[in-house]
């Protein structure tokens, strides 16, 4: 039988909060309880608990609750009285994250699979970046050519990682065209501000926000350079993103003003390109690595989109020239991170802002495909993060 809200909330009924008398259901701060398959997201209204509290509070519900649905992936956020976020947890068992090599004196590990991204950064635009507090990873998809399926890949890439159990932000830096709140379904959301910062919206357990839900819809989105350079700069630092494991930043297309603005804001692990096998889009790729490059942004790799077609016989159909971007990663030097296939299922969902469906079920093409090129993107970020220098995140309870 699957599990329930009921089942959740009976769980979240065992848990007693230190120094109160009454459990957590009794005591009235379950705000409220999502479920979807082994993702479940729990708001809860504990006013007066410290930062420890919360975290022993996470903890016991991970405990409690993990008794009743397998491979948890659980959430849980504490609201304050005007019901903004004050905290998230996902305090279920993770893998530890990978060990930054010790201090030896020798040079960073090189040519670690791929080769071909760089292992020393240039002084450029980077350089003058800083990471957003409490940010581990942040990483930016991009693609040298539009309606490719870059915010596509970037949505499915957050959706998929948090599906893992990890924490996980999304941010719409494709100011000219906003994709996300279609792609995930947000136009139904009210914006919140809560001390001067913007709330992201938890959609399919990622932390989002999109320059979308900040301007009027349908409104054509013109910025001039600087205009473009603080739109961008301030979704990215007045958000209230909180602890995450990623940040994964959906990029316009090209090569213009939003990538360096990033370069220059943000410090990155890395960036992911997206492209089609065609010949039109690998050239326009090889233009985005290159930037990327010039930027001291390191290229953890290229995913082929679209790349083949399933048809109803069961048989598998090259429309665009299948292994087209695989070759160019080949001939840059870069990991080939996975092919998507092209399919009905993913436009849909892509369209009626469901990402979550396209995982289910796990034995579809589709949901092979996707799992197999996050994972494939989770060990070149940690190779990436080696080759950076990059410290083990560390949690601090005090
Ligand atoms: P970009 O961000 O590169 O402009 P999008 O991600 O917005 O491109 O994708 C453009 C359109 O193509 C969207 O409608 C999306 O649903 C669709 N699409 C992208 N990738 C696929 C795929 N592999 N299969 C089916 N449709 C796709």
């Amino acid at each position: 039988m699957p599990t329930t809200k009921k089942d959740i909330t009976a769980a979240l009924g065992t848990v007693h909060v230190p120094g109160f008398k009454a459990d957590l259901v009794a005591g009235g701060c379950v705000e409220w309880v999502a479920i979807c398959e082994s993702t479940v997201s729990v708001k809860l209204h504990l006013p007066e608990a410290d930062d420890q509290t919360m975290v022993r509070v996470g903890d016991e519900c991970a405990r409690a609750i993990g008794t009743k649905v397998d491979s948890l992936a659980l959430t849980v956020e504490f609201v304050d009285h005007a019901g903004s976020v004050v905290k998230t947890l996902h305090p279920s068992a993770r893998p530890a994250p990978p060990q930054a090599p010790e201090p030896t004196g020798h040079t960073p590990i090189r040519g670690l699979s791929g080769g071909g991204s760089k292992t020393a950064r240039p002084a450029q635009a980077q350089d003058s970046a800083s990471g957003l507090p409490g940010v581990t990873h942040i990483v930016a998809v991009g693609a040298g050519k539009g309606g490719v399926g870059k915010s596509t890949i970037a949505v499915n890439l957050a959706v998929g990682l948090a599906r893992k159990g990890l924490v996980v932000g999304l941010m719409d830096g494709d100011i000219y065209g906003p994709s996300l709140p279609t792609m995930l379904a947000l136009d139904a959301l009210e914006t919140n501000v809560h001390q001067g910062k913007l709330q992201p919206f938890l959609v399919h357990g990622v932390k989002t926000m999109s320059i979308g839900k900040l301007v009027e819809p349908e409104k054509p989105l013109i910025w001039r350079g600087p205009m473009a350079h603080g739109a961008f700069k301030q979704l990215a630092e007045q958000t209230h993103w909180g602890e995450l494991d990623y940040l994964v930043v959906d990029l316009p297309p090209g090569t213009g003003d939003v990538p360096l603005t990033m370069a220059q804001t943000l410090r990155l692990t890395g960036a992911v390109i997206v492209c089609t096998p065609q010949k039109v889009a690998q050239d326009d790729a090889v233009r985005a690595s290159k930037m990327f490059q010039q930027l001291g942004i390191e290229v953890l790799g290229v995913v082929e989109n679209m790349s083949y077609f399933v048809g109803d016989d069961g048989k598998e159909y090259d429309i665009f020239g299948r292994g087209g971007a695989e070759q160019m990663a080949q001939r840059l030097g870069l990991p080939f991170l996975g092919a998507i296939p092209i399919t009905m299922k993913l436009r849909v969902n892509c369209d009626t802002g469901d990402p979550t469906a396209n995982f289910e079920p796990a034995d579809t093409a589709l949901a092979q495909s996707l799992n197999a090129f996050i994972a494939t993107f989770e060990s070149q970020v940690s190779l990436a993060a080696m080759r950076q220098g990059q410290t083990r995140p560390t949690l601090t309870i005090s």
